[in-house]
């Protein structure tokens, strides 16, 4: 929005006229993964249902994360670990490294919840970034990232990638601190932030259960769900 805008008494919406990719263009594109499981797609059309509560909203938003993990987590590196089974001595596998898991705050605690349920000894690196609602732009408000880095992967939780603002600078943070290995994980991608945070950050493997049409005029998800941390949380 310019000033000359705001003089001429019509405020430019943030979405309003930008050019986005469509979901054909982005479908193709490397490191990108959409679930295609049937029982996500159930989950996922209970979530986007706008008769969905917020206590059923947050339970399918932390099936989706375990989900979403259990996909996610497909490819992460083993190191050999002896046990004893009642009967004998064997040879098993235990998780390389720590695993390091990102909400970004409010709306990634629901995700960053049922990603535990998974894997319950990941370490929780909280991470408050906000939408400015007139410019779209992430600012940060609270950050408790440890010091000491020793991390296999760690993945950055957010439901819904719209722009791509929040998840392109919660990643330049993570990997400020140190971590070489990031994936993104989140609910329902755009085709515009999904293009930008590729663009970003195309080391990154990007996980999400689905891929809409669009952005409408001020940055939400069509068809989406609407706002992913109200309805969450309850605060409408
Ligand atoms: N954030 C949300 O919660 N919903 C959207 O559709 C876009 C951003």
């Amino acid at each position: 929005m310019t000033d000359t805008d705001i003089q001429k008494g019509q405020p430019k919406l943030p979405m309003q006229g930008v050019a986005q990719p469509s979901r054909a263009e982005v479908l193709q594109m490397p490191r990108v993964h959409i679930s295609t499981h049937p029982v996500m797609a159930h989950k996922m059309t209970k979530l986007r249902d706008k008769r969905t509560q917020p206590p059923e909203f947050y339970r399918l938003v932390k099936e989706i994360g375990a989900l979403l993990a259990y996909e996610a987590t497909a490819s992460l590196l083993l190191e050999p670990r002896a046990i004893e089974t009642p009967l004998e001595s064997m040879q098993g596998h235990r998780l390389a490294g720590g695993i390091g898991v990102t909400p970004i705050l409010r709306a990634g605690l629901g995700l960053a919840e049922g990603f535990r349920e998974v894997i319950p000894d990941v370490q929780i690196w909280h991470l408050g970034l906000r939408r400015d609602e007139r410019t779209l732009q992430p600012l940060e408000y609270y950050n408790q990232l440890p010091h000491q880095v020793d991390l296999q992967v760690c993945y950055a939780v957010d439901p819904m990638l719209a722009t791509g603002g929040s998840a392109i600078d919660a990643i330049s943070i993570l990997k400020k601190r140190g971590i070489s290995h990031i994936s993104y994980l989140g609910i329902i991608a755009a085709p515009y932030g999904l293009f930008k945070l590729s663009q970003a950050h195309p080391d990154v493997d990007i996980y999400i259960a689905a891929l809409d049409e669009r952005l409408n005029d001020i940055g939400y998800i069509v068809p989406g769900l609407g706002d992913a941390g109200d309805r969450q949380f309850g605060t409408f």
